[in-house]
């Protein structure tokens, strides 16, 4: 991964000291990568047969659970989660509130379901409300053994200072252009489009990803529920052989990151979203070894169809 080695030189130093803060404050700007860190983080922590260096092996249960949201004693604090806690919509979710503090100081007193840590990730914790912020510093105050809270926030100056300083800091910066340019290669986008869009994106991986998406919907936004729909995408695709693959590759990379994100929000459970990922995979995998555009693409929307909600 690109463009924040000072905060992962912070965090393993953390690891390598032996000493885990009991409070973690990310800063930095919107679409820099604090909520992947935090959770490939919370995974390294939660996996169940660790490398020597404290790494995540990638293939045991808290590994495979931690890196989609779904590990037991991992919390994923955002609008999704306070949404399904207070029966709203995630939509409507603008500040954190006292509720949710409430319930998660009770999740997290009780043991560890897997015997490890307890995690708790709060994202946008400068909006949480003044009643919710006191809950939370009240129990900052008497850290629980084996518990680790990962607060994300634009700056240590939108949090109360009573909260931050009972945190370690790790800042994160904007990114090099050509960071969020080799995230953007890596999602399939064409090298001279992700250049562009990487220069507008102000260091922001988040925001350029936005930004194709956008400047890719006009073009390639499927008519739902029209049965033609992923012949003509597929129709749509270049003449030419390997640019319509390119293309296709990034259509579906795309839908593999929706899923995923999806799936992280808590809008799509992973029984419905697990089995269209694997199609999508082997699809992405098959066009790598020539299959051939169209059909893959075709095959894509027939996965993905029926999904969206
Ligand atoms: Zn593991």
């Amino acid at each position: 991964m690109t463009g924040q080695e000072r905060a992962q030189k912070m965090i393993a130093g953390f690891r390598r000291d032996g000493r885990l803060p009991r409070a973690v404050l990310f800063h930095g700007p919107s679409g820099v990568g604090k909520r992947t860190r935090a959770l490939e983080w919370a995974t390294a922590l939660l996996c169940e047969s660790p490398a020597k260096a404290g790494a995540a092996c990638g293939n045991c249960r808290g590994c495979s659970t931690a890196g989609r949201g779904a590990h037991p004693d991992l919390k994923l604090v955002g609008a999704a989660y306070q949404a399904a806690l207070l029966e709203e919509e995630p939509e409507t979710q603008r500040t954190i509130k006292v509720d949710t503090i409430r319930h998660l100081r009770r999740e997290m007193e009780t043991t560890s379901l897997w015997g490890g840590w307890k995690i708790a990730i709060l994202e946008d914790a400068q909006t949480l409300e003044s009643a919710a912020a006191n809950a939370l510093l009240k129990i900052l105050e008497e850290p629980m053994p084996r518990t680790l809270w990962i607060l994300l926030a634009a700056s240590p100056e939108s949090l109360p200072q009573t909260i931050v300083s009972r945190c370690a800091r790790v800042p994160f910066n904007a990114l090099r252009s050509g960071a969020v340019e080799e995230i953007l290669v890596a999602r399939g986008v064409l090298a001279r489009e992700a250049r562009e869009i990487a220069r507008l994106s102000g260091g922001s991986a988040g925001r350029a990803v936005e930004m194709w998406e956008e400047s890719a919907e006009d073009d390639e936004a499927p008519a739902k529920g029209d049965p033609l729909a992923p012949f003509e995408i597929a129709e749509s695709l270049p003449r030419e052989l390997a640019l319509a693959r390119k293309k296709a590759e990034r259509m579906i990379a795309l839908e593999i990151e929706k899923l995923r994100l999806a799936h992280l929000e808590g809008r799509v459970p992973f029984s419905s979203v697990g089995p269209a990922l694997l199609e999508l995979q082997s699809l992405l995998r098959a066009l790598k070894s020539h299959a051939d555009p169209r059909a893959a693409t075709v095959l894509s929307r027939i996965a993905i169809e029926g999904l969206d909600s």
